[in-house]
């Protein structure tokens, strides 16, 4: 087995703010993911690092939370993108209510620490 991509010590501080479920859906996690990719300036401090399934941290990839959530309501049966939704509001067209995506740290009331979690 590797080791810890952020040391082990670091690795088991942030699965201790889950108890080891997924920050995302709540599955036991398997891997660390920064809530904010290195792409969109993410850092390695512990407020933008949580545990996470390697499904959802796949399935994440670099996006951010919000277009995450956008992400999983589309594999719910939602037919828009967040651009499409958007558009078509624009243009007042009254769409269907999109799939509620809840994340395992809304419904547990979880923080990410020292920072809040960017969007
Ligand atoms: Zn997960």
């Amino acid at each position: 087995m590797p080791p810890p991509k952020f040391g082990l010590a670091k690795t088991e501080k942030v699965m201790e703010m889950t108890g080891g479920r997924c920050w995302y859906c709540g599955d036991p996690a398997g891997v660390i993911d920064r809530v904010l990719a290195t792409t969109h300036g993410g850092s390695d401090n512990y407020g933008n690092l949580v545990p996470a399934c390697a499904p959802c941290a796949a399935r994440k990839g670099d996006c951010k939370i919000e277009e995450f959530r956008a992400r999983l309501a589309l594999r719910n049966g939602w037919r828009f993108t967040a651009a499409q939704t958007a558009y078509l509001a624009s243009l007042n067209m009254t769409l269907p209510p999109a799939p509620a995506v809840t994340f395992f740290f809304e419904r547990e009331g979880l923080r990410s620490r020292p920072a809040p979690v960017p969007g």
